[in-house]
């Protein structure tokens, strides 16, 4: 796996202190209030494992899984729900924890999708994003560590389904994606 890997882009130090500071911000901006935490798979497991034992107010959790890219790195911008959360976030506030914002298709949506069904609040927390791609405008109220535009692995993100349980974030080797 190692060979595959160009550089590593933040490391797993630098994540964890990211990290810290959300759910510490999460933790008193959230006092008192009922917050669900939605984490987006398959990507944003592992970031939703690490923030939630950050947050130090009671939560409740649930899961999403939206389309990925496949084997592709670019955003096919279409946005496919493939299982819904089970708990009912109706007079609750809603946390979508995700790992990258790219284009902010994926999270646009969701968005909408989560305001449609009575909740208090519906904000959005992240581990990475890139800017320069954004294709929509979109609020990131709980914004993570801002990378640069390269497809990056590692911290839950995968290529072509691999690399999701590397620790750091990491830019792949581009001979392995770039086969022309
Ligand atoms: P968006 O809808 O904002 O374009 O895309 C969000 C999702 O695309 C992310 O949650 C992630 O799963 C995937 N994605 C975007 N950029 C990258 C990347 O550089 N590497 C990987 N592995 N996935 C990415």
């Amino acid at each position: 796996m190692q060979k595959d890997i160009e550089e590593v882009l933040i490391s797993r130090e630098v994540l964890r202190e990211k990290i810290k500071e959300l759910g510490k911000k999460i933790s008193e901006d959230y006092k008192g209030k009922e917050l669900v935490l939605v984490g987006v798979l398959k990507g944003g497991f592992v970031f939703l494992a690490d923030l939630m034992r950050e947050i130090t107010i009671p939560v409740d959790m649930d899961l999403i899984s939206v389309s990925s890219y496949g084997a592709a790195t670019k955003s096919s911008g279409v946005v496919r729900i493939i299982k819904d959360i089970d708990i009912n976030v109706t007079n609750k506030h809603v946390l979508i924890v995700e790992d990258l914002v790219d284009t902010g298709l994926t999270l646009k949506h969701l968005k909408e999708l989560f305001n449609t069904r009575g909740p208090l609040s519906v904000k959005i927390c992240t581990a990475l994003d890139k800017p320069s791609r954004r294709k929509v405008e979109i609020e990131v109220e709980y914004d993570g560590i801002i990378i640069p535009d390269k497809f990056v692995i590692g911290y839950g993100l995968d290529y072509a389904g691999k690399y999701r349980n590397l620790p750091d974030v990491c830019t792949l080797k581009e001979s392995l994606y770039n086969k022309n």
